[in-house]
């Protein structure tokens, strides 16, 4: 049995533990919480600084050049590139993932509705347990197209590859489940898509910077995903589309707004797509917020996703095994996989009080969050999450589950 120490000597030896010193981690706070909100990269408080102050105070509108706001989509597009295994030129970082979402599904559609091998198909898969908003998307946009598209919902990772058959026009799929933390085989599910001759788009927002990922060799059509999240942009920082390169002329935005525009200074009153990726753009960009990934991404050049991946398993098995051990008197149900290659970054258990012991924990310096139903659900980032921190997590855990340290009568906040 694993002791504290043994977790000490771990954060030792750990090749990534000087990353967490890049981190503003408040004292005395355990934060679980990083598949959520990322923590703050310390470079960004000066960044900000400098857009703020210099870029917007000083030089004002001439920083769309002179500041390079206008690139700042695509150039941040290309520093996010290896990360998913993209190359540079097919990503730009813009809008929500929900609005991008919704831009790669209108698109995608249109390409099988002018495929006369695919255009009489209707039908798109996803699952029943995606993220909520990935669904209502697919949903206000079948609404809105009013061509009898319908929206599959399959249950459960097992069904989706028989459930993808010669109806199915586009596959929806989140990479890794937001509640469970269940990975899916992109690859394996890439490939049964298009021997179906169905297009699939991926959504990254809890595998962009937690798990390793390769788009190019898996041959994926389109991918959106979050940079709050691992990416640790900040708080409402935009998100990111990628588009295969064999389908960016083919790339119709359905949001044609002049960033997307071919010349977008020319103020032609006829709209013609950039030849690039820029023609998933849509509008101006958030530049402060768009700015302050940098800081997130910069960390990542500084490691590689195979040894940030080794160190995620290693602090997940961590955590399942000391929870195991220690409250294995509790009714806890571990609902997320433990075959690796199944298992994104965040573990998850049930409790039938789960959410009063989440505020527990919360209370107590440890910050998790709690997902309907039942479920407490804990994010691992190895830029600064420490072995130790796993321990200290799960002792206070055991300690509140123990002592029945929780308040049944605690309300729910709207947002946790
Ligand atoms: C977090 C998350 C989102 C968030 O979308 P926003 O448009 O940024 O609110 C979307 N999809 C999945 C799968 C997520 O986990």
């Amino acid at each position: 049995m694993m002791t504290r120490n043994d977790c000490l000597a771990r954060d030792a030896a750990d090749p990534l533990a000087p990353l967490r010193d890049q981190f503003e981690l408040p004292q005395g706070v355990i934060y679980l919480d990083g598949n959520s909100l990322g923590a703050r990269p310390k470079a960004a408080l000066a960044r900000a600084q400098q857009v703020i102050a210099q870029e917007w105070g000083i030089d004002l509108v001439r920083s769309w050049n002179l500041a390079g706001w206008f690139d700042l989509p695509s150039r941040l597009g290309d520093k996010l590139a290896p990360l998913i295994g993209a190359a540079p030129g097919q990503v730009v970082v813009t809008d929500s993932t929900s609005v991008n979402l919704f831009k790669a599904l209108a698109a995608a559609l249109q390409m099988q509705a002018v495929d006369p091998a695919t255009a009489a198909r209707r039908v798109i898969v996803t699952e029943r347990a995606n993220f909520p908003t990935d669904i209502y998307i697919a949903q206000g946009l079948i609404q809105w197209l009013q061509r009898g598209y319908t929206l599959r919902l399959v249950d459960g990772p097992e069904q989706l590859a028989t459930s993808i058959d010669a109806d199915v026009a586009l596959v929806m799929l989140t990479h890794v489940n937001y509640r469970s933390g269940h990975l899916h085989d992109m690859q394996a599910l890439t490939d049964h898509a298009h021997a179906q001759s169905a297009l699939i788009t991926w959504d990254l927002a809890h595998s962009a910077g937690a798990v390793p990922l390769d788009l190019t060799a898996c041959d994926a059509d389109f991918a959106v995903g979050c940079t709050y999240k691992y990416l640790n942009g900040g708080p409402g920082s935009p998100a990111f589309i990628w588009v295969h390169p064999r389908h960016q002329a083919a790339f119709r935005n359905p949001l044609s707004g002049w960033w997307g525009h071919a010349a977008p200074f020319a103020m032609q009153p006829d709209f013609a797509a950039s030849a690039g990726i820029r023609r998933a753009l849509c509008g101006t960009q958030p530049i402060v917020s768009l700015a302050l990934l940098e800081c997130g991404l910069d960390v990542f050049l500084q490691t590689d996703m195979q040894a940030i991946r080794g160190k995620s398993l290693a602090l997940t098995d961590l955590f399942i095994a000391l929870v195991e051990a220690r409250c294995s008197a509790h009714p806890l149900g571990l609902v997320t996989p433990r075959i690796h290659a199944q298992r994104g970054s965040h573990v998850s258990f049930t409790h039938p009080h789960g959410y009063a012991v989440v505020q527990a924990l919360i209370a107590r310096g440890i910050i998790g969050d709690y997902r309907e139903p039942e479920i407490m659900r804990f994010g691992f980032t190895p830029l600064y999450t420490r072995f130790v921190d796993v321990w200290d997590a799960v002792d206070a855990l055991a300690q509140i589950l123990d002592q029945q340290a929780y308040d049944l009568a605690a309300e729910r906040d709207a947002v946790t």
